[in-house]
């Protein structure tokens, strides 16, 4: 952990340093570093944090006294942690921009700016087949994004007009008017801030240099993927606003159930049926599998709920492309509607077995039925 400055330092004051000089200092540091005014520059962000947790130890008797006696290590005991980021410090701090600026907001103060200046992400919904989730595939999207209007190129004037010069604030984008001993400076309300007016609006987007526009793009869907999976595809969202990076673009599978296979992870479960004498006496059967079929043995004497397995037949597995593999679960079908002939030969399997079976044509029952 790199050390940390001093708290008087940072906010340049003396050890002796009066309440009120305090927020003065904090006032006109916040103002200086603040992240609307120096957007994407990390020294003034690390600046705007700094002394924003200065200001919250100073300006708090016993954190004060506590850093006076045992500096930063001190305060560390007592849980004091600093801020993690812009919206703890927005967050934290609500009441008191407030209370030291006079107004609420300036350009957005509690807002993220840079989010603001980012363009939307968008989120597509996209339905794929079990096979393609399982093994991968490549898909073609159409959806609907805002675009930069092709008339005014975002410009937002209409074609051969230009911006003027703000009139209210003269361009500065701000006003200053005073307030006690500050003299507070607040957005200009006519031009947003922005410093200029658009006196001929394009007509295309009605000078919101935006417009909607239909954009296809191919999506390489990684085998693996489940319902659920999320695919970003980096700056293909919207565009930001004033020239600022685009949003992503979010494709969410749907996958499909499958009639015969589920998945668990990389690999597959299915049911195959065998009829009675291939559990018994064996077989070589084909299998579905999701690209083809494969041969299996069945070994002699199987029973019902076996289950064998196919290596290398399951789905593609996200983290090591290799493939899972496919289980087959046995179920042993009980032969019904036989022949005669069928009949007859298995009467002859039960007596050799020695196991019991129900006597040829009626039951006692149906016999003492019919003669009523
Ligand atoms: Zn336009
Ligand atoms: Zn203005």
């Amino acid at each position: 952990m790199a050390s940390k400055r001093d708290y008087y330092e940072i906010l340049g004051v003396g050890r002796d340093a009066s309440e009120q000089d305090i927020k003065k200092s904090y006032r006109e540091a916040a103002l200086k570093y603040h992240p609307d005014r120096n957007p994407d520059d990390d020294v003034a962000e690390e600046r705007f944090k700094e002394a924003a947790e200065a200001y919250e130890v100073l300006r708090d008797d016993e954190k004060r006294a506590m850093y006076d006696r045992f500096g930063h290590d001190g305060l560390r005991q007592t849980g004091f942690t600093g801020f993690t980021g812009f919206e703890d410090i927005f967050s934290h701090f609500g009441d008191i921009f407030e209370d030291i600026f006079g107004f609420g907001t300036f350009g957005g103060f509690g807002t993220r700016q840079r989010a603001v200046d980012r363009g939307a992400d968008l989120r597509y919904n996209m339905e794929i087949t079990f096979e393609e989730a399982a093994l991968g595939t490549e898909k073609v999207v159409t959806f609907e994004r805002a675009g930069v209007c092709p008339t005014c190129e975002g410009t937002c004037c209409a074609p051969g007009t230009y911006p003027d010069t703000c009139p209210t604030c003269g361009g500065r984008g701000a006003v200053t008017r005073s307030q006690g001993i500050f003299s507070l400076s607040t957005a200009c309300p006519h031009c947003q801030g922005g410093g200029r007016v658009i006196r001929h609006p394009c007509e295309t987007c009605r000078g919101t240099g935006r417009t909607t526009e239909e954009k296809t793009l191919t999506v390489q869907v990684p085998g693996g993927v489940e319902s659920g999976s999320r695919l970003r595809l980096t700056g293909e969202g919207e565009p930001g606003p004033r020239g600022g990076s685009s949003g992503d673009l979010y494709v969410v599978l749907h996958v499909q159930p499958h009639p015969l296979y589920e998945r668990h992870g990389d690999d597959l479960v299915c049911t195959v049926p065998i009829s009675f004498s291939q559990a018994a006496l064996g077989a070589e059967i084909e299998v579905p599998t999701l690209n083809g079929t494969e041969r299996l043995k069945i070994p002699r004497g199987i029973q019902s709920g076996k289950v064998l397995s196919i290596p290398r037949a399951g789905a593609v597995s996200l983290r090591h492309r290799r493939r899972g593999d496919l289980h087959v679960q046995i179920h042993v079908q009980t032969p019904t509607d036989l022949s005669p002939e069928q009949e007859d030969l298995l009467r002859q399997f039960a007596a050799l077995s020695g196991s019991e079976v129900k006597p040829k044509g009626k039951g006692f029952f149906e016999r003492f039925k019919d003669s009523l």
